[in-house]
């Protein structure tokens, strides 16, 4: 299966001497393009870490992430904002949209950025996904959380990156607006072959996925493959 992005013995230290934390230990991990992946793992085990450094938002301490077939550490700070803007989504707990702009507006901002339109038909899809036809005139105060995240979500489509991360994207929302979101992602990838990695609590969040990695101190120490809940629960009982 095609790969969307790889770690290669990824490490990360943050801090010196006595205050060294290994976030990431020597990671070797490849994310398949099309599928949704999800990752759990107890606070603190570096998964914001491997999330950013597999976006290109943080740089690895040593090891390397390859994008496709390109290099993140081969590229100087122009290349890596272009790749970030074009080839990945990134989903925030906090909605981080732009109070100013409608809907509309901050979906298309990248787009914006980039001197770009936005492909109708893929505009008109992914709003349809993420039912937010009637919504694109509001700006962020006049819609629910659960809106304003599908809007988050809606604006890291809409370049048709070649992978989304979303961090605890439902961290903020009330449980039904938050399985709503979740849905509307599983189907982000089931109708646009979207690939997706996933980081959150959830065991019914990450039982969505067709894939669960764990992690624990810095480390990949397991995954499931087509998981079902009552597979997740066990593998947190007994230690992810
Ligand atoms: P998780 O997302 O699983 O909660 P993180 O990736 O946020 O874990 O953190 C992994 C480890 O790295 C933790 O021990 C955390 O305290 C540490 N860490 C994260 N960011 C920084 C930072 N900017 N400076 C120092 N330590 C950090």
């Amino acid at each position: 299966m095609p790969v969307a992005v790889r770690a290669v013995d990824a490490l990360k230290v943050y801090g010196e001497g006595q205050n060294e934390v290994i976030a990431l230990n020597h990671v070797d991990l490849e994310i398949a393009q099309g599928r949704f992946t999800a990752i759990m793992g107890p606070s603190g085990c570096g998964k914001s870490t491997l999330l950013h450094c597999l976006a290109g938002l943080d740089s690895l301490t040593s090891g390397k992430v390859m994008v496709g077939e390109t290099d993140l550490g081969g590229l100087d700070d122009d290349e890596l904002t272009r790749l970030r803007r074009d080839r990945i989504g990134f989903v925030f707990q906090a909605y981080n949209l732009l109070p100013m702009l409608t809907a509309a507006e901050n979906i298309r901002l990248p787009m914006t950025i980039a001197g770009r339109e936005p492909d109708p038909d893929w505009l008109e899809a992914i709003v349809e996904v993420l039912h937010l036809a009637d919504r694109m005139h509001h700006r962020p105060a006049e819609l629910s959380g659960g809106q304003q995240q599908r809007v988050a979500v809606a604006r890291a489509l809409v370049t048709r990156p070649d992978i989304v991360f979303a961090d605890e994207p439902a961290g903020n929302l009330d449980s039904r607006a938050g399985t709503e979101l979740l849905a509307f992602l599983r189907e982000a990838v089931d109708r646009f072959g979207q690939s997706l990695v996933l980081v959150t609590h959830d065991p019914n969040a990450a039982a969505l996925s067709d894939r669960v990695l764990f992690m624990a101190d810095g480390s990949v120490t397991g995954e499931i493959n087509a998981p079902s809940i009552e597979a997740i629960l066990d593998r947190a009982r007994t230690g992810a």
